[in-house]
């Protein structure tokens, strides 16, 4: 097991291609590069082998690498990967097409391996990749760096009855601001249980709605996981749909959609 990154190298836990299954962005064609390393520990959380406190031995040994989309069958390559491997990989992953690739950077938290982003984002814009970041949201100052190599950022704001952690308002709206005055592509997805309550989806579209209105909020209902409570009345969504609304102008729910192709 590592977990050690630099410029030049990061530890991963997985890359395929496949669409994307969540966000408003939901069903386009990605390139997934999953980062080992997170500093949250969602109840939730569907990559627990990306996760730092429920693997404190560190990234596995390898990466691996679906050889074919939706094939489940996997060649492994050694930890921490460096970005001329990685760059290869993509590479052999993407199919001839018109429109240009687009890799998802997530996790895990992308963000805690800034450097090596840093490195990799300009090797994207020089091929004409397009990337799309996937972030909890709650770590400002790290995203000024890579900002104008982003194409789209896809950020989370965690409500505690979700997540099971304690809240980050102030890191969220500090977070979306950056982005908001990074003038990057962004918008933020909220997962909400059976225990969410009106005060947080108030407060989370308020916090929204201070950064810009039409920032687009997702409300994400909870798939179903062990210990995680469950998804909510379909009413209750509604009647969050409308409470978000007063305040944001873009606001829509929108399950997960990974389970045709089994990829997370
Ligand atoms: S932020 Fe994402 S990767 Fe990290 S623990 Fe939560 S769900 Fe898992």
């Amino acid at each position: 097991m590592t977990g050690a990154g630099s410029e030049r190298t990061a530890p991963l836990v997985e890359v395929f291609r496949s669409y994307q299954g969540e966000g408003i962005h939901v069903g386009r064609r990605q390139i997934f590069v999953r980062f080992f390393g997170c500093h949250r520990n969602c109840v939730y959380c569907d990559t627990p082998e990306s996760v730092t406190a429920r693997n404190p031995q560190g990234a596995p040994a390898s990466c691996r690498v679906e050889n074919q989309p939706g094939s489940n069958q996997f060649q492994e390559i050694p930890n921490p990967v460096r970005m001329e491997r990685l760059l290869s990989v993509i590479d052999e992953l993407q199919i001839v097409e018109t429109a240009p690739c687009e890799i998802a950077l997530t996790g895990g938290e992308p963000l805690l391996h800034v450097p090596f982003l840093e490195t990799l984002l300009p090797e994207f814009r020089c091929r004409g990749w397009r990337s799309y970041l996937e972030t909890t949201g709650d770590l400002p100052g790290r995203i000024q760096p890579l900002i104008s190599n982003l194409d789209v950022v896809a950020a989370d704001l965690k409500l505690p009855s979700a997540t099971g952690e304690r809240e980050r308002w102030e890191k969220h709206a500090a977070f979306f601001r950056e982005c908001r005055e990074g003038n990057v592509s962004f918008f933020v997805k909220v997962v909400v249980s059976s225990r969410t309550s009106n005060e947080e989806i108030r407060h989370a579209a308020a916090v929204i709605a201070d950064v810009s209105p039409t920032v687009p909020l997702v409300l994400q209902p909870l798939t179903a996981a062990p210990g995680a409570g469950s998804s909510p009345a379909p009413a209750q969504l509604i009647a969050w749909l409308d409470q978000a609304s007063r305040v944001l102008t873009d606001v829509r729910i929108i399950p997960q959609c990974h389970a045709a192709t089994g990829n997370r």
